[in-house]
């Protein structure tokens, strides 16, 4: 039996319609949350990204903001626009995009966005309370992986559960995240001995390596929930005939456009797994819309004051 899809469009979508009602509330308090994103230099990629980032906050209602410094800038300069992001009340999350050009020191820029605005939950005082399990900012994949897992009834507690990779953005905070809700975890990497093997003991699989279709049906055992977190552009048209052999429509659009996104995960995988992500549609819109919860999680625990007096002012009228 092929697999159960796991939409993460459509799951997205509910949690956006979910966000649209907090945020009216919340703008009726008089607060409405608002969102900076840097994005320095012309990384195609990351203009992308942000674009999308932007799209979401205004279809939401949120208040949003881009800046955009040269690839040219110094680390000490783009400090000194975080610090004045930092400085400013009506802005409750920024967003560092990612890469940043090799001059810049990017652990000391992350460093100096406020823990309390750092809507990717990447400072260090973010991911210590990720680590001891406290309430904070999370980072938006893991965050939107769980949330899908969730959304779709996927049992965690004493299940076996294997990522593969172990980056600091998508793989050691789902990690946590996966060990925090009971899950037997194993994290593999590129010097992880017989990955197949390992990854066939999961119950719940996650690849998140950047490795286009590089997790293929020997590495799932029957019946796996297999999550898809990778995004890698195929433009060999040679890779895309093979790939896309049993899948004549993305082939077709593979033709039209000269490159296709991809998974980390075959797309023979379909026939193994119980329940799969589809890539693209999968995990990446989760991680826009985690992205948003957090921005209104970022501004109730800023603001949560106003909004509350303000909630007891309406009470009293
Ligand atoms: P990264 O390059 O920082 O980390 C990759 C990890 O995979 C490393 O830990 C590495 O050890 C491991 N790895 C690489 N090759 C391997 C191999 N052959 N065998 C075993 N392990 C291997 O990447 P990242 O930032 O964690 O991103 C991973 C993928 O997820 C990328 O494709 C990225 O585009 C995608 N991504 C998607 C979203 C989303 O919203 N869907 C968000 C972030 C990242």
């Amino acid at each position: 039996m092929p697999a159960r899809i796991l939409s993460g469009t459509e799951i997205g979508q509910q949690i956006q319609a979910e966000l649209r009602q907090e945020i009216e509330t919340l703008k009726q308090a008089g607060v409405t949350p608002g969102l900076a994103a840097v994005l320095v230099g012309d990384n195609p990629a990351s203009h992308i990204y942000v674009r999308n980032k932007i799209r979401a906050c205004e279809a939401l209602g949120l208040y949003s903001e881009r800046l955009t410094p040269p690839a040219s800038i110094t680390t000490g300069e783009l400090i000194a626009e975080i610090e004045a992001l930092n400085r400013r009340p009506e802005i409750d999350a920024i967003l560092v995009q990612l890469p940043l050009p090799k001059q810049v020191d990017a652990q000391r820029v992350l460093l100096a966005v406020d823990p309390a605005k750092d809507v990717d939950g990447f400072h260090p005082i973010n991911v210590g309370a990720l680590v001891a399990n406290r309430p904070a900012l999370r980072p938006c994949t893991p965050a939107g992986v769980m949330e899908l897992l969730r959304r779709s009834g996927i049992p965690l507690e004493g299940q076996r559960a294997v990522i593969i990779g172990r980056s600091d953005i998508v793989g050691k905070p789902l990690a946590l995240l996966l060990m925090h809700a009971h899950a037997t975890v194993t994290v593999c990497h590129s010097r992880t001995r017989d990955l197949p093997g390992v990854a066939r003991t999961a119950d719940i699989l996650v690849a998140a390596m950047g490795r286009a279709a590089f997790v293929t049906p020997e590495f799932v055992r029957p019946g796996a929930t297999v999550i898809d977190v990778g995004i890698n552009r195929l433009e060999d048209p040679a890779a895309a005939e093979r790939l896309f052999a049993r899948h004549p429509e993305r082939l077709e659009e593979f033709r039209r456009k000269g490159s296709a996104l991809v998974g980390d995960v075959h797309p023979d995988v379909a026939d193994v797994a119980g329940a799969l992500t589809p890539a693209p549609g999968g995990v990446g819109p989760l991680t826009i819309a985690m992205l948003m919860a957090n921005t209104v999680q970022a501004a109730r625990a800023r603001r949560g004051q106003a909004v509350a007096a303000r909630a007891r002012v309406e009470a009293v009228r």
